[in-house]
């Protein structure tokens, strides 16, 4: 039997061997508890802090505005809650097509804190509309968190952080950006793009699930988030995840390394599979931005209305291919993408998105356009 394929990497992506390594041997080795003042304690401590220390040298951050915790979902809580209840902030500015924990979190604020929250809208391609913004930000001068995504997990499509930060520099605006799918795979630089708070997650870039950070910008000095014994320096208690943390910062390390050479192998995937679905598929689209400002790793495929397009993820799924029908979702259901519905994409077409890792190979791709050949092909 031909091994499986894994095309799911938006999603989630393997773990790289070198950090399982890493872990299991801070596991077996390292268990002191990091608040400890002992011995055990100090390598543990220490482990921590060198984590620390990559994590921020990746994005240009100094140390002290780094904190580690669980998942991207929760540095976004963490961080635009603290917005509102700590710095004042009375209007939120994001975008539709962001994901759930931003989303979730502003509608959560607006019906528990009366927060005025404004949805950009997107152009069909995804990218918000920077003109907009800024026209708002000019109207009206109460203080504002903007809420823009770095690259969008679902169609691909980018946004220019460097212009949405000078934008909020111009007007005083806080900026919060969810580079969850960005981090490792392009160069991110919280001061270039005036980035109040980041949020990223490691198990996206070849790290451990259950392991996140958040990037708090120094002026912004925010009250705990979780209170108890007053780990990362009070702002998240709990007692860290040691192996976790050092198997994020080991694979950002490596995934920053390593950017070039991993941005144009998933590139030559990406059109390899483009012009075979192309030649042998009538009917196809691609969703998000195709020309510019996209991101690499993430294809969103349209394909025709029909019966056989409703059940092509399973299909897949029985070939031995894993892809993803809009969204993960952590209930296992199906929902309608809020993304796809933002972008007016067609409800009755089937949007597949496919995502790929550098572990990926040429004959994966090809294994794959030919098993939707056939499933897509009218054969009885
Ligand atoms: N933001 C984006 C763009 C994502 O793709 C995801 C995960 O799917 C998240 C946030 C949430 O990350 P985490 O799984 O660490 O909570």
């Amino acid at each position: 039997m031909e091994p499986r394929i894994y095309l799911d990497n938006a999603s989630t992506t393997p773990v790289l061997p070198e950090v399982v390594d890493l872990m299991a041997d801070i596991l077996r080795n390292d268990f002191g508890n990091p608040s400890s003042i002992h011995q055990h304690g100090r390598k543990a401590r220490a482990i921590i802090e060198n984590a620390r220390r990559k994590v921020a040298r990746s994005v240009n951050a100094s140390l002290g505005e780094i904190f580690f915790t669980s998942s991207a979902t929760e540095a976004s809580n963490m961080s635009i809650k603290n917005a509102v209840t700590a710095l004042g902030v009375k209007r939120i500015i994001y975008s539709s097509i962001e994901h759930h924990c931003v989303l979730h979190s502003v509608g959560y604020l607006q019906h528990a804190y009366d927060t005025e929250s404004i949805p950009l809208t997107t152009d069909p391609l995804g990218s918000p509309d920077l003109q907009l913004l800024e026209q708002l930000l000019d109207e009206d001068d109460k203080k504002t968190l903007v809420c823009l995504m770095h690259g969008n997990n679902e169609i691909g499509t980018m946004t220019d952080i460097v212009e949405v930060g000078q934008i909020c520099r111009k007007y005083g605006a806080l900026f919060h950006c969810d580079a969850v799918q960005t981090l490792g795979k392009y160069k991110i630089d919280v001061q270039a793009a005036n980035i109040s708070f980041l949020s990223g997650s490691a198990h996206k870039f070849h790290g451990p699930k259950g392991t996140g950070f958040v990037y708090i910008n120094n002026q912004n000095i925010i009250p705990p988030y979780i209170h108890g014994g007053s780990q990362e320096r009070n702002m998240r208690s709990g007692t860290e995840n040691v192996a976790g943390i050092a198997g994020l910062a080991l694979a950002l390390e490596r995934a920053s390394e390593n950017m070039l050479s991993h941005y144009n192998h998933i590139l030559v995937l990406r059109n390899e599979f483009k012009s075979l679905l192309l030649t042998n598929i009538s009917g196809l689209s691609f969703n998000g931005n195709q020309d510019e400002h996209f991101m690499a790793h993430v294809l969103s495929v349209s394909f025709p209305p029909g019966p056989r397009a409703d059940l092509l993820v399973m299909n897949l799924d029985i070939a031995g291919i894993s892809a993803s029908s809009g969204s993960a979702c952590s209930s296992g259901v199906e929902e309608d993408s809020h993304v796809l519905k933002a972008i007016g994409h067609p409800p009755d077409r089937k949007a597949i998105r496919f995502s790929f890792s550098p572990f990926n190979t040429r004959e994966e791709i090809r294994r794959t356009a030919d098993t939707l050949k056939d499933l897509c092909s009218h054969k009885p």
